[in-house]
């Protein structure tokens, strides 16, 4: 087992790679809540960035992002999804920490073999 990473050493990596391949990027943030970006798919995709947006498996990946985080010592009192996270146009949905340590922080984590589309959900009209 991997020691747990402090999040200190994950800002000043600047982009950490966990042990099952997942990456987590740390940055300063504009909000003073901090956020989370989730990606599942490595190429730019026009599908992914135009219509899928507004259907990201946010269920699915919640328990992933938890684990990842608590790899870098953030253990958020509330994690909660927003299609607002970052834009007030649903462009760049995300989760909302609840968590001192993360206030003013934004991280980007990639998460690999995760579903990326929840088919539940529709998209827009292409
Ligand atoms: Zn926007």
């Amino acid at each position: 087992m991997t020691k747990t990473m402090t999040f200190q050493a994950a800002l000043s990596n600047g982009k950490t790679t966990l042990p099952d391949g997942t990456t987590v990027q740390v940055r300063r943030g504009d909000t003073r809540q901090g956020r989370v970006y989730v990606s599942a798919v490595a190429e730019f995709n026009v599908l992914e960035d135009l219509t899928n947006r507004l259907r990201r498996p946010h269920k699915a990946w919640r328990p992933m992002v938890l684990a990842a985080l608590e790899q870098i010592g953030i253990m958020p009192t509330r994690m909660y999804w927003s299609q607002y996270a970052g834009c007030s146009c649903p462009c760049s949905p995300g989760f909302r920490l609840d968590c001192t340590e993360t206030e003013y922080y934004a991280f980007w984590i990639h998460l690999n073999n995760a579903p990326t589309v929840d088919e539940t959900k529709s998209g827009r009209e292409l």
